[in-house]
């Protein structure tokens, strides 16, 4: 578990006040908010890119500082961002994921099984001798996600990671998510509330606090969204009147055969 004690961070203007928060291994926790909430800037607090004026952070029981911070955060945090493109660095998806763990000393001969295994993670594995610039950009998101996995992370922080692609490619990441949990906590910051679907909990930034549910709690009542100011996607309207109760593997699909049903 990310524990969150009493955290403020300022730039010029304080972003986050004092907030308090847990977030899950095993399970993906949404962060949403306003445009300029403060998604971004806790994504690179909780990833140790930026430290906190004050509070504690605690990464499954080690408290970090400034000592420890980087060392054990690159090991046990992953981050996916929003240009599949930028991510890339050579012209075959192998040099790509290999780059990953020579940067992270992992031995020479760990390193070839470490990329396959992490290639069939995404379902990309006979893409392996590909030229990554001729991908889709949901596979070239996939070839940055299995670099991350290469490296066996705890927590993988996608941050905006879906934003640029289309809906196939949007699909194709969501479709990982659920397998991906098994080993570690998803955290998923986005901006397409339609997106909230694929949420185990949701944490809503708002006026420099956070507000913490579930997505069984979000689909009973999604007046809290609008309290947040923000808007209540369609599909989350659909859910509260088919009155789904299991949503641990809600998806477009899963909402449209029971719309059937009824
Ligand atoms: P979000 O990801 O929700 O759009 P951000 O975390 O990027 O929000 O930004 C939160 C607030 O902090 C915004 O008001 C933004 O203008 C401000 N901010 C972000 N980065 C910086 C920075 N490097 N220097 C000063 N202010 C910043």
């Amino acid at each position: 578990m990310i524990k969150l004690e009493n955290v403020t961070f300022k730039y010029d203007k304080v972003v986050l006040d004092n907030i308090n928060l847990d977030i899950d291994k095993f399970k993906v926790t949404f962060i949403i908010g306003a445009n300029g909430s403060g998604k971004s800037t806790l994504a690179n607090v909780i990833s140790g890119l930026l430290f906190p004026n004050s509070g504690k952070i605690y990464l499954d029981d080690i408290e970090l500082n400034k000592k420890t911070n980087n060392k054990i955060i690159r090991k046990k945090i992953g981050m996916v961002f929003q240009n599949p493109s930028n991510q890339i660095l050579f012209s075959k998806v192998y040099d790509d994921i290999k780059f990953t763990l020579e940067n992270m000393k992992i031995s020479k001969d760990e390193i070839p099984n470490k990329i396959k295994s992490s290639l069939e993670k995404v379902s990309m594995l006979e893409y392996i001798n590909a030229n990554p610039y001729q991908l889709s950009g949901g596979q070239k998101q996939r070839v940055a996600i299995a670099s991350q996995l290469s490296l066996n992370p705890d927590y993988l922080i996608f941050d905006e990671a879906t934003s640029m692609l289309d809906i196939n490619g949007k699909r194709e990441i969501y479709n990982l998510l659920e397998n991906l949990k098994k080993d570690m906590g998803i955290i998923f910051i986005s901006n397409d509330m339609s997106e909230l679907i694929y949420a185990d909990n949701i944490v809503i930034i708002d006026n420099n606090k956070v507000y913490k549910y579930t997505l069984s709690e979000i689909i009973k009542e999604y007046n809290i969204l609008n309290k947040h100011n923000l808007e209540i996607p369609f599909i989350l309207k659909v859910a509260n009147l088919l009155k789904i109760k299991d949503v641990s593997k809600l998806n477009e699909n899963s909402i449209l055969e029971r719309i059937d049903e009824k």
